[in-house]
């Protein structure tokens, strides 16, 4: 497929603000497809960004058939420009695209295509420390009419925007919030699937945990609500004993790319990875004996993101002493190491834009 480019006139100034928020500011290009049944995947093209123009019928409004995608393009040191993993997040897409009755693209045009969307936004990658180009991929169905039914035809759009580090002063614990109430997903439900409609359930959960000044939600199982299943936008993880112990992908639980590179560089590194169920009970009980000494989040907006404190049952439980733990802090440093270039690659996990 051709991939038509159409140059904008009237290129941006980068953002003044220091440091970057997230996802506030975008960039000059967008890249967008087409699907039509029958047809496949046409009228590939990177445009200026800018609004898109949809019909008020079009199906991702009233039955949220949609997808997304969150990877980082980064500036190294040399200048250079790398992607972490991108592939993987095409797979991803298109392993929601299947559980969502939506159809799935080909990675290698994709990456080719956000390869040149990034080199032709290039300036707008980052210098600033721990900063990079958040890049959002997403599909939704474009069908006018109403009616519940699979669309016949989609939109695969990119859109970026140059991202402050997570961490206004620097890396801190952060305190999540044990949900009772609500539940985000079920087995068989869209809970491994990356699909806005799973976030839209989630807000008020969100919310209600900021009044408790939580910073995010911790979701349980929905049938039994006694297993953890992972934080807001991030899987989570715990140090138990001498063991990293974290929730099983069970369906409901949403295969984090930041959970399996963690994963595989703790297993590197001689360190029990266990993948199973864990109950909040067990949780509790081992904050309040030292047993599960570090806790902490992982995805790709934070990386590595420890966590304090848990709020649960009314009563907030301090993780060791509530600072960030020594296997966090490594496993932070290794991963962003190997991201903005400082660690050798040793999985293969960078692409270079140009
Ligand atoms: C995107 C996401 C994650 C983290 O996935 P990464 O690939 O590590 O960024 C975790 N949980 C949910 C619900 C998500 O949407």
């Amino acid at each position: 497929m051709d991939l038509e480019i159409i140059k904008t006139d009237c290129p941006k100034d980068l953002p003044s603000e220091h440091p970057l928020p997230f996802g506030k500011y975008f960039t000059d290009y967008m890249f967008e497809m087409d699907y039509t049944a029958g047809t496949g995947w046409h009228d590939a093209r990177i445009l200026p960004y800018g609004p898109l123009s949809l019909d008020p019928s079009c199906m991702v409004f009233h039955y949220a058939q949609e997808i997304f995608e969150g990877l980082k393009a980064y500036r190294h040191g040399d200048g250079s420009v790398w992607l972490f993993r991108p592939e993987d997040n095409f797979k991803r897409l298109n392993n929601s695209a299947l559980r969502m009755s939506m159809p799935e693209v080909d990675i290698d045009f994709c990456l080719s295509a956000l390869k040149k969307l990034v080199s032709m936004d290039s300036r707008w990658v980052p210098e600033e420390e721990n900063a990079s180009l958040y890049i959002r991929p997403f599909m939704i169905a474009t069908d006018c009419a109403l009616g519940v039914h699979a669309s016949a035809t989609y939109r695969l759009c990119i859109i970026m925007s140059p991202s402050g580090s997570y961490y206004k002063n620097g890396i801190t614990p952060i305190r999540i919030g044990i949900e009772e109430r609500d539940v985000r997903a079920v087995r068989g439900g869209t809970g491994g699937a990356k699909c806005g409609g799973n976030y839209g359930g989630s807000i008020r959960a969100s919310e209600k945990a900021k009044l408790d000044r939580c910073d995010q939600v911790l979701w349980l199982d929905g049938v039994e609500r006694k297993y953890i299943e992972e934080v807001g936008s991030m899987n989570i993880m715990f140090k138990i004993g001498d063991k990293l112990v974290t929730p099983e992908l069970s369906g409901s639980v949403l295969p984090g790319i930041t959970r399996d590179s963690i994963l595989r560089i703790a297993s590197s590194w001689g360190i029990p990875v266990e993948e199973r169920k864990v109950s909040v009970d067990e949780i509790v009980a081992g904050i309040a004996s030292g047993h599960v000494s570090e806790v902490w989040g992982t995805g790709t907006a934070a990386v590595v993101s420890p966590v304090g404190e848990l709020f649960y049952e009314g009563k907030v439980l301090t993780v060791g002493d509530g600072s960030i733990g020594q296997l966090t802090s490594r496993l932070y440093d290794e991963l962003t190491g190997i991201q903005w270039g400082t660690k050798p690659d040793s999985f293969g996990w960078m692409t270079a834009v140009k």
